[in-house]
């Protein structure tokens, strides 16, 4: 028999217990009523793929093209009704509260019919996951009541993320590379606040957004430890909009350039300055706003991995479809053994895009990751049923002192182990590149499949091909999350690997 002492070492043995197995460790902890709430979700934007995404998703493709400054009020008016922009806002701060670890599910199911039109769902709560990161209340707290407010007027109000430059993509991603990028952003402390200058791009939503949380630097030299992370909002003076990409798929959604001429941002606006936070709180991973850049990451990664699993999925049903009707040499394609194959095939790489994202989402549920907090049993039933006036009343006062907005950071960013942080963090990798590798491969898959037919514009796979490219460059290209990978959970292993060095 083998002794539990010689079980704990075998299972101490690489790859780590803890870093593999997120979903067993994690699944009993999980409150029940969170799988209804996803059910329940995963249902509502089955209905909203079939009632808006579909009868809309190639005639606004086709309308980007006719006209390239195309900006898609339309859609983002339905989104805004159906109630999107705030379903998954805390209701600390007005939002509708359902569970943030239901989103990724949400996700696939709209990025199945189209991913353009996911984004223009989606990308706002990239913009908010970063304002939250930072845990300046006040401020998340005003932005979130005015995407309410938005909500309820029929006025929608969104949050975009500005971190790409025109000399810094991929570097500007990853904490251990930012030194290298050639930011040019620039922030001038002045009385009152900062002076930003500086240009923007590949801004998802940018056009439409009415908040941006805006990444700049303090001293362009050493931007690692002069990081500031502002929220910008649209009509200050010096802050204009520049070029809206012509892309290549995804065009639903806007990549747009945003310009900074001596803009004045106030200091009320600063959601974090690395250069305030007293050394103590500084721990071996590096900087405060960089933690942040880690927390967001962790959630926006897998997110990516399941908008790409939603792609492979939407080509998957598309191959399907024309198999089952479309006759070749004298019988149904279907039954063709290759077809049945390569069927197969495509539906594997559904589930292990999915199984990727899960288990990503299940290493943040896990002790250190950014949902455990919120999945403490009577912290999720709290924030469940307790009533919104009731937490406006005895919540919402708090939001000024400094002492809520250390705890919260603490819980949600600082209290984070480096062990936790590289747990979740690699397993954001392998969801983003699985899930969207998978994308990649099932829609060229169903374009072989599907012969001539597969390329034209009104059968829908041409355009999936196109969208689906998207997806392996932004949150980090692959490539670079393959190195992040290699450096959370592969690097440690042995202690001569070298990862983002100079050369
Ligand atoms: C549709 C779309 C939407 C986007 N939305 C947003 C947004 O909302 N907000 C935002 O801030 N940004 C956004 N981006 C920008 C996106 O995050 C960057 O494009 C991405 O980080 C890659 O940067 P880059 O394009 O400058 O490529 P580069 O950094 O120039 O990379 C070029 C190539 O070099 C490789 N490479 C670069 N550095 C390394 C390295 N150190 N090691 C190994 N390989 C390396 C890359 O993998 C890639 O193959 C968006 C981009 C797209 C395409």
């Amino acid at each position: 028999m083998i002794t539990p002492k010689e079980n704990k070492s075998l299972l101490e043995r690489e790859p780590r217990f803890d870093d593999s197995y997120c979903s067993m460790q994690a699944i009993p902890k999980i409150p029940k009523s969170q799988l209804k709430e996803t059910r329940i979700l995963v249902s509502y934007a089955r209905r909203f793929n079939d009632e808006v995404i579909r009868p809309l998703a190639l005639k606004t493709d086709l309308k980007s093209f006719q006209d390239p400054e195309y900006l898609p009020w339309d859609l983002i008016q339905k989104v805004n009704e159906w109630g999107f922009y705030t379903l998954f806002i805390p209701k600390i701060f007005g939002g509708q509260g359902w569970a943030f670890t239901s989103l990724n599910y949400v996700i696939e199911e709209l990025a199945s019919a189209c991913v353009g039109i996911a984004n223009v769902v989606f990308v706002h709560y990239l913009g908010f996951v970063t304002m939250l990161g930072s845990w300046n209340i006040s401020v998340i707290n005003k932005v979130c009541r005015e995407v309410k407010e938005g909500e309820r007027t029929g006025n929608p109000c969104l949050i975009s993320l500005a971190i790409t430059e025109p000399g810094a993509g991929t570097d500007v991603e990853e904490v251990e590379l930012v030194d290298r990028g050639r930011v040019t952003c620039f922030a001038e402390k002045v009385k009152g606040g900062y002076i930003v200058n500086g240009n923007k791009i590949f801004i998802s939503m940018g056009h439409v957004s009415t908040w941006h949380a805006l990444v700049a630097y303090t001293d362009l030299k050493k931007p690692s430890e002069n990081t500031l992370m502002l929220a910008v909002k649209n009509g200050m003076k010096g802050f204009s909009f520049g070029k809206h990409e012509d892309k290549m798929g995804q065009r639903a959604c806007p990549a747009s350039e945003l310009i900074f001429q001596d803009c004045f941002v106030p200091d009320e606006n600063v959601l974090v300055d690395s250069r305030t936070v007293p050394p103590s709180q500084l721990r071996e991973t590096g900087e405060l706003v960089n933690q942040i850049i880690h927390y967001v990451v962790e959630a926006s990664r897998p997110a990516v991995g399941a908008f790409g699993t939603g792609v492979a999925r939407g080509a998957y049903e598309q191959a399907l479809k024309f198999a089952g009707e479309t006759a070749v040499d004298g019988k149904l394609l279907i039954n063709h053994e290759w077809a049945q194959i390569m069927l197969a095939e495509m539906y594997k790489n559904v589930i292990a895009g999915r199984l990727a994202y899960c288990e990503a989402n299940f290493s943040n549920s896990l002790k250190g990751g950014i949902f455990s907090f919120l999945q403490i049993k009577p912290v999720y039933y709290y924030m469940k049923y307790v009533p919104q006036a009731v937490i406006d009343i005895f919540i919402v006062p708090f939001y000024k002192t400094k002492l809520f907005n250390w705890f919260m950071r603490q819980v949600f960013v600082e209290g984070q182990s480096l062990e936790a942080q590289k747990r979740c963090s690699g397993w954001a990798s392998i969801a983003k590149f699985m899930g969207t590798d998978m994308g990649m491969k099932n829609s060229q898959m169903a374009i072989e499949m599907m012969g001539q037919a597969g390329l034209r514009h009104e059968q829908g796979c041409e355009k999936i091909l196109r969208d689906s490219k998207l997806l392996q460059i932004y949150e980090g290209t692959n490539q670079l999350n393959r190195l992040n990978l290699f450096n959370c959970l592969i690097a440690r292993c042995i202690p001569q690997a070298r990862v983002f060095e100079e050369e």
